[in-house]
C-alpha cells in the first residue's frame, strides 16, 4: 500500500482524500507534472518544477510551495514507498470552494497531491517493438502548452487508437501534426534530419523533448523545428515520440503504413540509449 502526499501529510491510500468541491474535480482547474524515477532518483526535477510554475502562472495560480520543499516531498515519497523505478505524479489545483465559474479568493488553500507509481521504464516491450500510430483531428483547447489536468480528449484519442489496433494517436491541426496524446512527435527524413513541431501554444513543451534535442545536437544530427504532415511522416525514414516516462519510443507504423523498414530505427534507438545514459548521470 502506497503512502500518498495530500496537503502536507503522508497518508495511506484509503485515507488520501480531497473535497468533492475541489476545483480540480469540478472544473479541471489544476496543473500536473510527472517526473520519472530511475535508480531511486528523479530525472530532470528542475525542468518539471519550472514548467509547473509556468503552467500555474498561465492559469493565474501561484505556487506557494518552494522548490526545495517540493524536492524534499518528492524524495520522501520515494523513500516511504521504496520506489526504485517509475514515476511521481504531482497535481496542484485551485482548491475547494463553492461551485462558481469565477475563481475563489486568491488566498483559498490550493490542493496539492502527489503519489508514486511503479513502472518498468528502461526495459520496455514497446521500445523493442515500436509503436503503431493513427492520426486524428486535434480537438483539444488552444492552450496545449499549459499542462492542465483536462485530459479527456487525449484519453478519447488514445482509446480510438486502441480500438483500431494501434498504440497511440498523433493529433493534427489544419492538416499538420501537433504532437501525440501524451508525447511529442518526431520524424527523421530520408536526409537524416530530425523534424519536430516548433514550440507554440499548440503543443506541450516537453522536458524530454528539450533533453533529447540536446542529445541529437551532441550527435551532430540536424534538427528542424517545424510542422509536418502525416504524408511526410508516412514517407519518413524513421519516427519516434518522447515523454518523461517513455523516454524515446520508436514509431513503426502510421495509419496502417509502415515507416521505413517497419522496425525501430537506428536514430531513435541511439537517442533512447543516450538519453537514458545522460538521465542516469544527472538524476538527483
Ligand atoms: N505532449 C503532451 C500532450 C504530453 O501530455 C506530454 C507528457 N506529459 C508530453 C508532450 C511530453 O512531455 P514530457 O517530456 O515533459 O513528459
Amino acid at each position: 500500500m502506497r503512502e500518498i502526499y495530500v496537503n502536507g501529510q503522508y497518508l495511506s491510500e484509503e485515507n488520501a482524500k480531497v473535497s468533492v468541491f475541489d476545483r480540480g474535480f469540478l472544473f479541471a482547474d489544476g496543473i500536473y507534472e510527472v517526473t520519472s524515477v530511475l535508480d531511486g532518483r528523479l530525472i530532470d526535477f528542475d525542468g518539471h518544477f519550472e514548467r509547473l510554475e509556468r503552467s500555474m502562472a498561465a492559469i493565474e495560480m501561484k505556487l506557494d510551495i518552494k522548490k526545495e520543499a517540493l524536492l524534499e516531498m518528492h524524495r520522501q515519497l520515494l523513500v516511504r514507498n521504496s520506489l526504485n523505478e517509475g514515476l511521481i505524479y504531482l497535481q496542484v489545483t485551485r482548491g475547494a470552494a463553492e461551485r462558481d465559474f469565477a475563481f475563489p479568493p486568491v488566498n483559498t488553500k490550493k490542493t496539492i497531491v502527489a503519489f508514486t507509481q511503479e513502472k518498468s521504464l528502461i526495459k520496455s516491450k514497446d521500445a523493442k517493438r515500436g509503436l503503431k500510430i493513427i492520426t486524428l483531428e486535434d480537438m483539444r483547447w488552444g492552450m496545449c502548452d499549459v499542462k492542465t489536468v483536462q485530459l479527456l480528449y487525449p484519453s478519447l484519442a488514445k482509446m480510438q487508437a486502441k480500438s483500431q489496433g494501434a498504440d497511440d494517436a498523433w493529433l493534427m491541426r489544419d492538416g499538420l501534426i501537433t504532437e501525440g496524446t501524451s508525447n511529442n512527435a518526431y520524424i527523421v527524413t530520408n536526409e537524416g534530419v530530425i523534424v519536430t513541431r516548433d514550440l507554440s501554444p499548440q503543443i506541450l513543451s516537453g522536458i524530454t523533448r528539450k533533453a533529447v534535442l540536446q542529445c541529437a545536437k551532441d550527435l551532430q544530427i540536424k534538427i528542424e523545428e517545424r510542422a509536418f504532415t502525416p504524408e511526410e511522416a508516412a514517407n519518413a525514414k524513421e519516427a519516434f515520440v518522447t515523454s518523461a516516462t517513455t523516454f524515446v519510443m520508436p514509431v513503426i507504423e502510421i495509419d496502417g503504413k509502415a515507416i521505413g523498414k517497419g522496425e525501430p530505427g537506428p536514430i531513435a534507438k541511439k537517442l533512447r540509449e543516450i538519453y537514458i545514459e545522460e538521465s542516469l548521470k544527472s538524476a538527483i
